[in-house]
């Protein structure tokens, strides 16, 4: 497994992750992980390693996460520029992006029980940037001129 480059699926939203296919997604997300520590990532979805599946890995409240099937539920008012990277463009410099700053999200996690987390800042936009890929929205598409 590796992050693919010059990947013609981040363009595409990828398909939601069935019941039988669970346990597949959960022993792929934990490769994930490595993968994306070992390229100093703090999340990777799926796509990104050429499945077209919903699901992600993303470092949330100082942990990696296994999410599957992520929904975003509720936004909150507020919204926050910062400067996002991808693994999946290693040679662009980073760009800003308007992010919602607050967010309350629902996934299914590794053990198959249904989460839901309000997440705030650096944790909401890790969430965003995974939640774009698996709707086909990549982060070089997002950028913005400006900022802070
Ligand atoms: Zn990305």
């Amino acid at each position: 497994m590796k992050v693919l480059l010059d990947n013609k699926l981040l363009w595409e939203p990828s398909r939601k992750v069935e019941e039988s296919e669970k346990f597949l997604a959960i022993t792929n997300c934990m490769k994930m992980i490595d993968l994306a520590e070992e390229n100093n990532g703090i999340g990777l979805t799926a796509v990104q390693v050429g499945i077209s599946k919903t699901y992600f890995v993303a470092e949330l409240k100082g942990s990696f996460h296994i999410v599957i099937n992520p929904k975003i539920v509720n936004y909150g008012k507020n919204k926050l520029i910062g400067k996002e990277g991808c693994l999946s463009f290693p040679g662009m410099p980073q760009g800003n992006i308007e992010r919602f700053r607050k967010i309350k999200v629902e996934f299914t996690n590794e053990r198959d029980e249904l989460v839901t987390m309000k997440l705030t800042k650096l944790d909401a936009i890790v969430f965003q940037h995974e939640y774009d890929h698996t709707c086909g929205v990549v982060c070089v598409d997002r950028y913005i001129v400006g900022g802070k």
